[in-house]
């Protein structure tokens, strides 16, 4: 069985010292939750991993970041490693969003450089796909998915189902109150699963699948229901405690 995944995305929002807040308060709410049905992870910007993890620790919450250097160290200005992540409380890392391959050109050999810089340590890799929306009236969203992933692993091993996380998130639908349906995300996760099954063998089975893309507490349900959907990433929906936390009560 695979445990649901809900995973919020806080982009470029909140400082550490607000975050600190919003976690206390999340984990004061969090008593009605079963929390043995649900991970709960909140992928926030690298400055907050080390004022949250603390604070986290001990938590059914766990920390996850949202970009990694492709890089495990060396002359690279601006640039934070996996390892270092790792260090400061983060166990996933978000890799190849849309936003970071639109607006930092980030193609998908570079997108599987991060994945491999993330296995090196030991941070399970979030991976990105999702069509834009001409590919999707094009009735290309499947193959671009496909080569988005066939790109993103190739050469890429996995010991076990927990070491990735793969995220449909299609462009169009992200930020933009448009959410697929629920038949095309699970027809997207079939597609993805039998892909996986053919990449990794029967560990693809327990590989959790997220749905991105306007997830909100009045559509989760419906989503979360379908068989290839094991999860979701949020962006908007998780910054708001009571939305992200409707959400994960969804999943349970
Ligand atoms: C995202 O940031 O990955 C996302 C899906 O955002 P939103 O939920 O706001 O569409």
């Amino acid at each position: 069985m695979r445990t649901p995944l809900i995973a919020g995305n806080w982009k470029l929002h909140t400082t550490p010292t607000a975050a600190a807040d919003w976690m206390r308060s999340l984990l004061e709410d969090l008593t009605d939750l079963d929390v043995s049905r649900v991970e709960l992870l909140l992928n926030v910007p690298a400055t907050h991993l080390a004022v949250l993890a603390p604070i986290t620790e001990g938590t059914p919450v766990q920390l996850g970041a949202q970009d990694v250097s492709a890089h495990a160290e060396g002359a690279y200005t601006g640039e934070i490693s996996a390892a270092m992540l790792l260090d400061a409380g983060a166990r996933y890392c978000v890799i190849g969003h849309s936003e970071r391959r639109e607006y930092h050109a980030e193609d998908d050999a570079l997108v599987r450089a991060k994945v491999l810089a993330c296995q090196a340590v030991g941070l399970v890799p979030i991976l990105c796909v999702g069509e834009v929306e001409s590919q999707r009236e094009a009735g290309e969203h499947e193959t671009t998915v496909i080569r988005q992933l066939g790109g993103a692993l190739d050469g890429v091993d996995i010991a076990r189902s927990q070491d990735l996380v793969v995220a449909y998130e299609p462009v169009w639908a992200i930020g933009t109150g448009k959410t697929a349906t629920a038949d095309d995300a699970q027809a997207m996760g079939a597609v993805m699963r039998s892909f996986l099954k053919g990449r990794f063998g029967p560990v693809a089975d327990g590989i959790r699948l997220l749905y991105g893309g306007s997830m909100k507490p009045d559509n989760a349900a419906e989503l979360l229901a379908k068989a290839d959907v094991d999860g979701g990433l949020i962006g908007g929906a998780s910054l708001k405690r009571d939305q992200y936390l409707a959400i994960a009560t969804a999943a349970a």
